[in-house]
């Protein structure tokens, strides 16, 4: 591992300002579960490493206020299991959550670090972009909100300038019922990287969400407004909608699978996880 200055600033301000100083040369450190894999395998070999575990601003908390879950930048994945609010109104994200890694490893990562690694099979983002999650950003212009759906550029890349931070990731509580689900396919039962992974969300009128990961360079977020996906509506209608979704996706051949495999797997999984939205829409009268 190439050598480093650590440095570990308990304000806002001050972790501000080291980064805008040193730019690309700075790197943020959270729970460390990308960060210092990529340190080891000297992926990575920035001069300044800024841990942010002691910024207030930061904090780990999840609050809900004015219809919104609001997540804070340190929160693991273990707190976010946890936690009711996430579990009653965003179980799809409790269950992407759940598989991300071991419990080590979810003891240690934390959703924003998921984000902002970029990674196009992160677990959490097929459900931060169905429930329409908002990215909370604070950098030396000031603070500023961008939606999840705008905020990946590519493999390891998003809109986080030079000098900013990840504060906070905003959960719009649903307003009127939704089912969603999560699903993904691994190589293993163990901890593995999904070959695909992805989340649907339909409501009672059959509006659909789907969001697939590991099949684009980014995280993709579809829509289809048409019906198809209301509970009594025909199988056949539902799985032309399916298919012209996943027409969106495009998948590569890598080690995790191949494109056409990946391809077909959407279809299958977009299926199972329309069924079990479903299922937590008519079995429940509050929003899941
Ligand atoms: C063994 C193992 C298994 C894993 N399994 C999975 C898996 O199944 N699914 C999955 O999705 N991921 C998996 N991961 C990846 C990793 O655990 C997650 O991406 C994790 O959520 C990253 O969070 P972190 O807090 O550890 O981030 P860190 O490693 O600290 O940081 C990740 C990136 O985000 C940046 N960053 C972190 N916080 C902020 C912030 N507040 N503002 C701006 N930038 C920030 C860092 O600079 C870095 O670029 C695995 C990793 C390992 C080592």
């Amino acid at each position: 591992m190439a050598a480093f200055r650590y440095l570990r600033p308990r304000t806002m301000s001050e972790a501000i300002a080291v980064l805008d100083e040193h730019g690309a040369a700075a790197r943020v450190l959270a729970g460390g579960t990308d960060v210092l894999v990529r340190l080891r395998l000297g992926h990575l070999r920035p001069a300044v490493v800024l841990d942010v575990k002691d910024v207030p601003e930061l904090d780990a908390g999840i609050v809900e206020t004015d219809g919104v879950l609001r997540v804070g930048a340190r929160t693991v994945m273990t707190d976010l299991i946890a936690d009711a609010r996430v579990r009653r109104h965003f179980p799809a994200l409790a269950d992407a959550a759940s598989v991300v890694g071991s419990v080590q490893i979810r003891n240690r990562a934390t959703l924003a670090g998921n984000i902002c690694n970029a990674s196009p099979a992160a677990d959490t983002a097929p459900a931060l972009l169905v429930y329409g999650a908002i990215v909370h950003l604070a950098g030396p212009h000031g603070t500023r909100q961008v939606p999840l759906e705008t905020f990946f550029l590519g493999p390891g890349k998003t809109v986080v300038g030079r000098g900013e931070l990840v504060t906070a990731i905003d959960l719009p509580v649903p307003a009127a019922p939704v089912g969603a689900a999560f699903g993904r396919v691994t190589r293993r039962r163990g901890v593995d990287l999904a070959t695909i992974n992805l989340c649907c969300s339909v409501t009672r009128d059959g509006q659909a969400r789907f969001a697939f990961g590991a099949v684009a360079p980014t995280p993709i977020l579809v829509a289809d407004a048409s019906g198809a996906f209301a509970p009594d509506a025909p199988a056949h209608d539902r799985d032309a909608a399916i298919q012209r979704l996943i027409g969106h996706a495009r998948p590569i051949s890598d080690v995790r699978g191949g494109r056409e495999y990946r391809q077909a797997m959407l279809a299958v999984m977009s299926r199972r996880s329309w069924t079990t939205a479903i299922d937590r829409l008519t079995t429940r009268n509050e929003s899941r």
